[in-house]
């Protein structure tokens, strides 16, 4: 494709977004189906970026330096049962957007060069489904106040826990349990606006490793996770992901709290039983932070 038609292109995109109005309870795609997006009723969005199966043919797959292509088997699943047992068991359900390409094809959470390995066609579905995050966030803030974001993923390390990124790594979240450098990891964290709000009533430390931390919380329901008062940082001999670009980009905007989540696959992702198990504790417990942090009514959502 010329840079013309692809300007022509983005443009289009972007005038349909702008002048789109989304109705909850639909579900919106791109015109190829290769980006979703199911509008909720509550101040919570998930992100999907690498649980898509459609593989490309007339696509090139990504082979640029520093290119990962593994997929996150059963994440769509996860989310979809997150909805599932929201609509269960509560009158209203998150927004989710999931990207149904291959990350062989394109790469939702890395900056568009990346992600696209330069390959024009794909910038489309990238500013889309970005477009649809953003969006997402934009309405929930503008209804609630306040938004929580999560940014969903599924990693392949031996420890089965789920990594809770918080965009510190294992070094920063050691020396953050241990009491040091608060001020400097603080202003990195993805929950920085959290804690910034609370003007001082609650520490990074306490907020990723006490016992009202969403860590220490998703363990005592039966889900080992890091960081967590039962397990407060990764080791330097463990593998552990601290979060990527999506995380970065939205986690910290304004009223917005919210890190990234890769779950592990023995107890989470390898039966159905499994994700809604995981549903239920993470509905369950991000319940629990929204009602604890934030100032959102809780008796507003579904409305
Ligand atoms: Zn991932």
């Amino acid at each position: 494709m010329n840079r013309y038609l692809l300007i022509v292109g983005l443009l289009v995109v972007s005038f349909h977004l702008t002048a789109q109005t989304f109705q909850e309870g639909n579900s919106y795609y791109d015109k190829n189906k290769w980006v979703t997006f199911v509008p909720g009723n509550m101040p919570l969005v998930i992100s999907v970026p690498h649980g898509g199966l459609i593989n490309l043919d007339s696509v090139p797959d990504r082979t640029c330096p520093d290119a990962v292509t593994v997929i996150d088997g059963h994440t769509q699943d996860l989310a979809k049962a997150i909805d599932s047992v929201f609509r269960r068991d509560y009158h209203f359900h998150p927004s989710i957007v999931f990207c149904n390409l291959r990350r062989l094809k394109v790469d939702m959470n890395r900056e568009i060069e990346l992600g696209t390995c330069g390959y024009d066609p794909m910038r489309i579905p990238w500013m889309q489904w970005h477009n649809w995050v953003d969006t997402a966030l934009a309405m929930a803030v503008k209804q609630y106040g306040q938004s929580v974001y999560i940014d969903l993923h599924a990693q392949g390390h031996p420890e089965q826990r789920l990594e809770l990124g918080y965009l510190l790594t294992p070094k920063e979240l050691e020396e953050s349990f241990k009491g040091e450098n608060d001020t400097l990891y603080t202003s990195k964290a993805s929950i920085k606006n959290l804690i910034a709000y609370h003007k001082g009533k609650y520490t990074l430390k306490e907020l990723l490793t006490g016992p009202a931390a969403f860590g220490t919380w998703m363990v005592e329901s039966g889900f080992p996770s890091v960081p967590s008062k039962q397990d407060p940082f990764a080791y330097a001999n463990q593998k552990y992901f601290n979060g990527g670009y999506n995380t970065a980009r939205y986690a910290r905007y304004p009223n917005v709290f919210g890190w990234q989540i890769e779950t592990n696959y023995k107890g989470v992702r390898d039966t159905p039983d499994a994700y809604y198990r995981f549903a239920e504790a993470f509905v369950k417990n991000i319940m629990r932070y929204i009602a604890t942090y934030t100032t959102i009514d809780v008796k507003k959502m579904g409305k």
